[in-house]
């Protein structure tokens, strides 16, 4: 009977144990993780947060979900190290558990501001369901706010201060939200819909120190210009630090993240990674990738579980993610790797509609819809078959994007 370890049990471990054990009906299957309840919907708890949404819709999976599949889940269980000779996993307190084939599956945890009092009371970071009721309890009590990291995590705590009432200043590196991703015109749409909440996009600033009162709670935010920002509450998302210390030794390759080939398999014999933390091959872009995404952890999981109990490469991950935002009025995707690319078609259609498309070698890799995001199937279409397409760009600009327009596809 082969043993599966899964360390971590968001949406990448869960999928992964619930795909073992449709695959290897008679396997032993532990989850282990250090929260104190079983999966629930990460990308929801903002919404929560946001004082919109109560717990009970946001658990995907009780505890008897686990024990009908005869999957042992160990919660509060903190993995320690892997011992990857003698294939066991140590965690804090129970001990060694042996594993056959071992999936880390751990995700990642938000990193703190290297400034002044950034662990000041009032200050959230935001990943667990944890969080986000220390959030949501602190940000209905709160007036004045100040956000830091402009980036897709960023822009939650803006919602969050928006929907609860928070007169807040978003502080933002650079001129301007993602602007990896976006270019002026489209991120002027963003900005608009963060005014229209109540929170003031503030450019070319950042966070030098925070000031606190006697009790060690945040009053204010002094940027590197030297302007002073008060806030009762600050919200800071500026990425994530990987957990991977408990690999200290275990001879697993990482780059900034776990390397994975496409089967998910890391350069240690059984072993495997599923979710934020790889870096995995991505044949669609045909080099290594990254991505932090709901749909893509899920994906990662399935594909690592049916390679493990398969003992061979049976299935390579392909995948384009997405990523949507519906705090606003109007609708926001960005999909596949909109920060990449060597060349780039955009266009702006109305105050709120706007369109970028990334491209990399001729072919489609990732991009941004904002207000109208009716093309976003025929361009991920186009990102799987790896169709050359960037010299049609006015094409995938029309308003409405018809394939037929396309040129007939060239041998490639
Ligand atoms: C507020 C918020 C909003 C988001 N919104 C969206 C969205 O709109 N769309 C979207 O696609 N994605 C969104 N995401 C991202 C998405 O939630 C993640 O990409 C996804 O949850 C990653 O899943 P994962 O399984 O890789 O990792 P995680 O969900 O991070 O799970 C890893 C688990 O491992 C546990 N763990 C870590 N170390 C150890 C250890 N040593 N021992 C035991 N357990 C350990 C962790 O506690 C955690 O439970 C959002 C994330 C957040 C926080």
């Amino acid at each position: 009977m082969t043993q599966y370890v899964i360390i971590g049990d968001g949406i990448s471990g869960s999928s992964a144990a619930e795909t073992l054990r449709e695959e290897d009906p008679d396997a032993k299957i532990t989850v282990i993780t250090d929260e104190g309840e079983p999966l629930y919907n990460r990308i929801l708890i903002k919404e929560h947060a946001k004082g919109k949404l109560p717990e009970a819709p946001i658990s995907i999976h009780e505890e008897e979900w686990y024990e009908d599949r005869n999957i042992e889940l160990s919660l509060n269980t903190y993995v320690t190290s892997v011992d990857t000779d003698a294939k066991v996993v140590n965690t804090h307190e129970s001990g060694e558990i042996p594993y056959d084939k071992l999936l880390v599956a751990t995700g990642g945890t938000p990193t703190q501001l290297p400034v002044e009092n950034s662990d000041a009371d009032g200050i959230h970071h935001f990943w667990t369901f944890q969080d986000a009721r220390g959030i949501r309890e602190h940000a209905e009590r709160s007036d004045t706010g100040v956000i830091v990291g402009a980036g897709l995590l960023g822009i939650d705590f803006a919602a969050v201060c928006g929907a609860q009432g928070i007169d807040a200043n978003y502080l933002m590196r650079g001129d301007r939200w993602w602007r990896y991703a976006l270019s002026s015109d489209g991120a002027e749409i963003m900005h608009e819909g963060m005014r229209e909440v109540g929170v003031e996009p503030v450019f070319d600033s950042g966070v030098d120190r925070f000031e606190v009162d006697d009790e060690g709670h945040v009053t204010a935010a002094v940027d590197p210009n030297g302007d002073r920002f008060e806030c009762d509450f600050a919200g800071v998302a500026i990425g994530l630090n990987f957990n991977t210390e408990f690999l200290r030794g275990a001879g697993i390759e990482q780059d900034n993240g776990i390397v994975v080939d496409e089967y998910m398999q890391t350069n240690v014999d059984d072993v495997y990674a599923a979710g934020d933390l790889t870096r995995f091959y991505d044949v669609l872009l045909g080099e290594q990738g990254q991505n932090g995404s709901w749909g893509s952890a899920k994906e990662q999981g399935r594909v690592a579980a049916v390679n493990m109990a398969a003992d061979e490469e049976a299935e390579a991950f392909q995948w384009v993610s997405s990523y949507s935002i519906t705090h606003f009025d109007f609708p926001f995707l960005s999909f596949g790797h909109p920060t990449l690319g060597d060349e780039h078609a955009e266009r702006r259609y109305s105050d709120t509609e706007w369109r970028r498309i990334a491209f990399k070698d001729g072919r489609i890799v990732g991009g941004v819809l904002i207000g109208d995001l009716s093309p976003q199937s025929k361009f991920k279409q186009l990102m799987r078959e790896q169709r050359i397409v960037a010299d049609q760009a006015d094409v995938l600009l029309e308003q409405t994007v018809d394939l037929d327009d396309l040129a007939a596809p060239q041998e490639q």
